[in-house]
């Protein structure tokens, strides 16, 4: 399942993307282009913006949220589409663009990272759109904390 997200729902995008769901977001988004893109692309437009349903083309595509607090929104999206996000899906995509993330041995890394992430960490994942690296440290365990409490993810096993 893919989705777009309007304008203004830049934080609903992250939440989805950190839980590893493919999701596109562009600030400033026209109408139009939205809609020509969610049906190129096959994604379900998230919105708030009961306008849209004046495009019958994406009438089926399209998700009207109800909220306004990101995290109740991803809730929204998560029980209407039943999705059952997974552990092993977080961070698997880029919080920026979206790509999907590479694991990156950490002997290739050290000259790419502060001195004090190389030593102190043992995972790092890379986006070779954005150039940029990632690890996990100390908040992938609050996420995952933070994912459980709020019942978007079941406690691992
Ligand atoms: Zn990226």
């Amino acid at each position: 399942m893919k989705f777009i997200c309007d304008d203004n729902l830049g934080k609903l995008a992250k939440w989805l993307r950190t839980l590893g769901y493919d999701t596109l977001f562009y600030p400033d988004i026209e109408d139009t282009e939205l809609v020509s893109n969610a049906l190129r692309e096959e994604r379900i437009i998230l919105s708030r913006d009961t306008e849209l349903k004046r495009f019958k083309s994406v009438e089926k595509k399209l998700f009207l949220l109800s909220g306004n607090q990101p995290l109740g929104q991803l809730k929204e999206v998560l029980k209407r589409f039943n999705l059952k996000p997974q552990e092993k899906n977080l961070f698997t995509r880029c919080l920026l663009c979206n790509q999907l993330l590479i694991p990156v041995p950490k002997k290739e890394v050290e000259s790419r990272v502060p001195p004090f992430v190389f030593k102190t960490q043992e995972n790092f994942i890379y986006c070779s759109k954005c150039n940029k690296f990632y690890w996990a440290g100390t908040h992938l365990k609050n996420l995952k904390r933070t994912m459980v409490e709020e019942k978007v993810m079941e406690k691992a096993s």
